[in-house]
């Protein structure tokens, strides 16, 4: 438990320490602004108590039945949920209801699913897309060619809301490596900005390159090993 708290203190000193750092990118409004998304899939309810009582309020979860489950335990918390997994079709109507935002939104019949599923005494469901900027290297997110097709076929669903994109990168220690790729998912959003879409969230970065993604323009970061420690437990589909 005392490790939680240690590890929450070193990831916000690492993010103090890059404002002192020289970047065009880089901005003490963006850093202001940073979101901190704790990634807790495979980790404990008693430490996603912990994170909270340090201030914590955005969690993360891949794997809607875990997430029920948790979602269950934590009710008396006032934890905003992010859906960040794989997405099949015959999970969207749960995913509608239980979580405030979706991150991991790659083709327009799950949107639209999604959008039927909201329900009406909630607000809109906040959307990131998750875009595809490594090819072949993984299955999951929207190929760039796609984005601004699928980004306008969500701006016109009346129950979700347009925030933004999400990215998962090829892992890689080289921090150049990480810099380019970030600044391509940095360049679809400003892309879609330019083409007159409303965007202010740019989740991008996880416990071994969040400093090279906000370099390169994060608006959330997304921690889960680097906050909880090791995963506990396999994570469970
Ligand atoms: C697991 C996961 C993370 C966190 O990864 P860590 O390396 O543990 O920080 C972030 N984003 C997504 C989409 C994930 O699946």
């Amino acid at each position: 438990m005392q490790s939680i708290f240690n590890n929450l203190q070193a990831i916000r000193s690492k993010i103090d320490a890059i404002a002192l750092t020289k970047n065009n990118l880089f901005s003490a409004e963006q850093l202001n602004k940073l979101q901190l998304l704790a990634v807790s899939k495979a980790q404990p309810v008693a430490a996603i108590r912990e994170a909270y009582q340090e201030g914590v309020r955005l969690f993360g979860e891949n794997y809607l039945q875990e997430a029920l489950d948790k979602q269950g335990q934590l009710s008396d918390l006032a934890i905003e949920w992010h859906f960040i997994g794989p997405i099949q079709s015959n999970k969207t109507q749960l995913i509608a209801q239980h979580f405030a935002w979706v991150q991991s939104v790659d083709r327009i019949k799950i949107a639209q699913r999604l959008n039927d599923a909201r329900p009406d005494n909630l607000p809109a469901l906040q959307i990131c897309l998750q875009v595809n900027i490594s090819g072949e290297a993984s299955k999951s997110g929207v190929a760039q060619a796609d984005l601004a097709e699928l980004a306008a076929a969500v701006a016109k669903l009346p129950r979700l809301q347009l925030r933004g994109l999400m990215a998962i990168p090829a892992p890689t220690q080289d921090v150049q490596l990480q810099s380019k790729q970030f600044s391509q998912v940095r360049q679809c959003y400003e892309q879609l900005q330019e083409k007159g879409f409303n965007l202010d969230t740019l989740s991008m970065g996880m416990s071994e390159d969040f400093e090279s993604a906000i370099l390169q323009g994060a608006t959330m970061v997304r921690i889960g090993a680097g906050l909880f420690g090791v995963r506990q437990h396999p994570a469970k589909h």
